[in-house]
């Protein structure tokens, strides 16, 4: 729909922008109103050149497009009722809990198989183990392949989907031939479009699952759902959205918590939401309490760092991790917050 400037546009802009569209397959349809005529593009609007062509109009005050730019992930799409299953969830129907450290020790494999058979414990289904990590600072640790093979061990012995970030080609093909079930795409790398299509083809009609974080950078919702369509459009349309805070931050927590987004996505997609409330406020203490709001704004489920000891971890462990105690506290609480509000579902 094009909104003119003035209230109507004259015959020569009427032509001009007629012409433009029907480069595109479109007519142009004017709505004559009491006051304005707006004029509707009449065909598939969705051509992002001809878009940014109109918008370039002096004489254009607008365009306001009424079909979505999401061909798979949009809530009206064909594919509004796939469903997700990992781990033995299918989303939606039950609440989904990932789990794990935030970061491998190659140095330590039996801290991680200890955590893994923990997060079991207390109730998770989908097992996260940083293979390599995204590190601000690079002398920091940045991960080891040999993590890899303790996550897929540790995935074994106790039958949960692994879980691992996966941030260029080369980890992409090494973590998929060692069995990684849930490719997780990182805050940093969610707007990385070549990594996107690059993971797109590598899960194209496989039964992958991938876990996509919400980048610090991304501002209206329709770029994370674009991002998402990105990996669809290869023909997997298993992709979760995954808040995980967003800048500016607030003082005291890590990033600017952005569960309560998830009731926006859910109304323009169908994808499921997972939020990940441990990287959202960056410190154990506020976890809990932000798994719960995430809850209550709707999520499917949550993805949560912990540790068997924080103090023994690396990475974001020490400070971000909960015990498996308090894992299993919170997940207990998160389900009966889930049952309550949706009583009609499944678990
Ligand atoms: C992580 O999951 O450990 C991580 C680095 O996440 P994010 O990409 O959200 O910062
Ligand atoms: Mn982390």
């Amino acid at each position: 729909m094009i909104l003119p400037k003035s209230n109507q546009f004259t015959l020569e802009q009427l032509n001009e922008v007629t012409t433009i569209v029907k480069e595109f397959g479109c007519t142009i349809q004017p709505i004559i109103g009491a006051m304005r005529t707006i004029y509707a593009i009449v065909g598939d609007e969705r051509d992002e050149l001809m878009i940014n062509r109109l918008e370039g109009l002096t004489y254009v005050d607008r365009i306001d497009r009424i079909q979505s730019q999401f061909k798979l992930m949009d809530k009206r799409s064909d594919l509004s009722t796939h469903r997700i299953k990992i781990g033995g969830v299918v989303l939606g129907e039950d609440l989904f809990i990932i789990a794990g450290q935030c970061t491998i020790d190659p140095k330590n494999p039996q801290l991680f198989i200890e955590t893994a058979h923990a997060v079991k414990e207390a109730g998770a289904h989908s097992l996260r183990g940083g293979v390599w990590k995204p590190r601000t600072n690079p002398y920091s640790f940045q991960g080891d392949n040999k993590s890899l093979d303790i996550l897929m061990e540790a995935a074994r012995q106790t039958g949960l989907p692994a879980d691992a970030e996966v941030m260029d080609e080369t980890q992409l093909e090494l973590a998929l031939s060692a069995g990684v079930h849930m490719l997780q795409i990182g805050a940093r790398n969610a707007l990385n479009y070549s990594l996107l299509r690059a993971i797109g083809k590598a899960v194209a009609k496989k039964d992958t699952v991938v876990l996509l974080k919400r980048s610090i950078h991304m501002g209206p919702i329709s770029e994370f759902i674009s991002a998402a369509e990105y990996i669809a459009a290869f023909g997997n349309p298993n992709v979760i959205l995954c808040p995980r805070g967003t800048t500016p931050t607030l003082d005291g927590y890590r990033n600017h918590p952005d569960e309560s987004i998830t009731p926006l996505l859910k109304e323009k997609t169908w994808a499921p939401v997972v939020v990940d409330p441990s990287h959202s406020v960056g410190k154990a203490v506020y976890v809990p309490a932000c798994a719960l709001a995430a809850v209550a704004y709707g999520a499917d489920g949550l993805c949560i760092e912990s540790h068997i000891s924080p103090s023994l971890g690396i990475g974001d462990d020490p400070k971000q991790a909960l015990t498996p105690k308090v894992l299993g506290d919170t997940i207990l609480q998160a389900k009966a917050l889930w049952k309550l509000l949706h009583p009609s579902r499944k678990a």
